[in-house]
């Protein structure tokens, strides 16, 4: 297996997990951009937002309530929080296996770079 999001989900690679459940893993980014950098990764392997397909509508929602759900939990709700999905090499894709940046903490600039 060489995706290395599938290695984490299958306990080869170590990570700091901050929820899991039957379709979703949660873990903390090795590089954080931010006080809190955490990464939404669906068990099921797709590479891209390309990718995905009507069948994965509940996924995609599930995994973006649950960014949600985490920025409540660190009390960024209503202070401000962003969320990020890269697709392919122009925008910084470099792990090929969908997952949804969660991160807050600090002022986030707008355009990011
Ligand atoms: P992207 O550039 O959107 O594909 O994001 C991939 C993210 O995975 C980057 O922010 C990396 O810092 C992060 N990353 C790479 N390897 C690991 C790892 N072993 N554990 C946790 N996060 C990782
Ligand atoms: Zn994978």
């Amino acid at each position: 297996m060489s995706c290395l999001f599938c290695r984490i989900i299958a306990g080869e690679i170590p990570a700091t997990k901050v929820f899991e459940d039957d379709e979703l893993i949660a873990f903390n980014d090795i590089n954080p951009q931010a006080p809190m950098h955490v990464l939404i990764v669906p068990r099921q392997h797709v590479a891209t937002l390309n990718d995905l397909e009507s069948g994965h509508d509940s996924l995609v929602g599930s995994m973006i309530r649950r960014a949600a759900a985490i920025a409540s939990e660190r009390g960024f709700a209503d202070s401000g929080y962003r969320t990020v999905f890269n697709c392919n090499a122009a925008a910084g894709q470099t792990v090929f296996h969908v997952h949804l940046h969660v991160l807050g903490g600090r002022t986030l600039t707008w355009p990011p770079g």
